[in-house]
């Protein structure tokens, strides 16, 4: 079996594994990605955060990306029976970034993908990760299967697991763990709108809140092209029969806002359900591993935060990896997994207390309070670490006790009978 070796394995190269990479080539490290598939590949996951524009930029991805013209994301927008909640990035707590972008992955991806290849980082598509061993100073055997089955095994010192949800180390080192969230499905295609309404309603990513616990995400793109997709319990999308053609078209009829705008679009593809997908681990990291992005915990699309995490723990640990190269010592536990888990724990209370109906509460709420409105809007856009926003330092009890003051302030307000 063939031999070789490299300083560091990435496996998986979406926008996780690039932006490891991306940094570690700049550091002058012997890298190897390895890519099960052929790109350009379909994945979900379409609307940034302003947040990864950080990381983008630091490992000098972001030149190659703004000559795509991707549609540049300025907000999210929330509906409600009839109430709008506009976030504009531009009117946030945190100082950094005010735009991003929404992208077809595809074409996202594959440019991340190019960039590498153009720097002359080592990747091979259509190869897989099949097998993994450790000794006990964290030095790896890899075995690899090429796209004709050949096999073939790749030493490493470490290893960055970004292999999205194919878990590949959670699931040989037994580390799963069930996530704390609800169970949830999506299901979601793609549509042509010939008639998408020009300005802010036609490129800002709208939630469309059609019960406390579904929705209905609408990301247009700059090619034409929107994405659409459902969120809910899976007992909702499993009790719709019929092809998942059927089942969407059906499921369309839920959005008072979009349905006639939508019903007769054809589908560019059949919709895709996916059950199921909020992850968790045991640990971020080990001997001579680290989990990045998606390999490490996913927890729900409905703040669109997948894609900023899986880059901001692959440049968190791409970094902790060149010091430890550089004999510096690192301590993994609290400059990897506690950092992590700070920004996660944010985000998982605000789809927590989305989905208990507390946030939509504070969103859905008239009139507007303009300061928290700020500090919520920074959390929106991935500025999950800043201690100086009240709604990221005390993340665990503001979103509560702002949503009961609603509720007493509604109470007061309703005439007695
Ligand atoms: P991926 O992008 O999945 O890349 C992992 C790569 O690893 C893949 O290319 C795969 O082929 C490769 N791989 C897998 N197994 C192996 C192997 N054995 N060997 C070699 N390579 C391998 N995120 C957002 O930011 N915005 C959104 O709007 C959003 N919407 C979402 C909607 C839904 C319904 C879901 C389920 C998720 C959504 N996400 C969203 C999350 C987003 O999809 C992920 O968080 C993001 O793609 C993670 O990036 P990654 O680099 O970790 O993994």
């Amino acid at each position: 079996m063939n031999e070789s070796k490299a300083d560091i394995l990435i496996i998986g190269a979406g926008p996780s594994g690039c932006v490891a990479a991306a940094y570690l080539q700049n550091q002058g490290l012997k890298i190897k990605v390895v890519e099960k598939s052929k790109f350009p590949r379909f994945v979900i996951g379409e609307s940034l955060l302003p947040r990864c524009m950080d990381h983008f930029e630091e490992v000098g991805l972001l030149d190659s990306l703004n000559k795509m013209d991707f549609e540049i994301k300025r907000g999210a927008r929330f509906l409600k029976n009839g109430v709008v909640c506009n976030f504009d990035f531009s009117k946030k707590h945190t100082p950094g970034w005010d735009w991003t972008w929404q992208v077809p992955r595809a074409d996202f991806d594959n440019v991340l993908a190019n960039t590498l290849i153009e720097k002359g980082v080592d990747i091979t598509f259509e190869e897989e990760v099949v097998d993994v061993s450790f000794d006990p100073e964290g030095n790896s055997k890899t075995t690899l299967k090429d796209k004709n089955g050949n096999l073939s095994v790749l030493n490493a010192s470490f290893i960055i697991d970004s292999s999205g949800y194919g878990r590949v180390l959670p699931r040989l080192l037994g580390l799963d763990k069930p996530s704390e969230l609800p169970k949830h499905a999506s299901i979601f295609t793609h549509v042509k709108e010939p008639n998408r309404p020009e300005g802010t309603e036609g490129t800002l990513i709208t939630f469309d809140v059609v019960t406390d616990d579904v929705w209905l995400w609408v990301i247009p793109f700059s090619n034409g092209v929107t994405s659409i997709g459902f969120v809910g319990p899976i007992e909702l999308i499993e009790s719709y029969s019929g092809t998942t053609t059927e089942k969407l078209k059906d499921m369309l009829k839920m959005s008072h806002y979009y349905y006639d705008r939508l019903k007769d679009l054809d589908f560019l593809f059949p919709p895709v359900e996916i059950k199921n997908y909020s992850k968790s681990v045991t640990r971020l990291y080990g001997k001579g591993y680290a989990l990045t992005g998606n390999s490490a915990e996913f927890l729900d699309p409905v703040f669109s935060s997948g894609v900023t995490f899986a880059t901001e723990s692959a440049l968190k640990a791409a970094k902790l990896i060149t010091r430890q190269v550089n004999n510096e010592a690192v301590d993994w536990e609290k400059e990897y997994s506690e950092y992590m888990r700070e920004g996660v724990d944010v985000f998982a209370t605000y789809v927590k207390e989305w989905y208990t109906g507390n946030l939509q509460k504070i969103f859905f709420h008239r009139p507007e309070n303009p300061e928290i409105k700020k500090q919520i809007c920074a959390v929106l856009a991935g500025y999950v670490w800043d201690k100086s926003n009240p709604f990221v330092k005390n993340h665990n009890r503001l979103v509560k006790t702002l949503a009961n003051v609603i509720d007493i302030e509604t109470t007061k307000q309703q005439p007695k009978s």
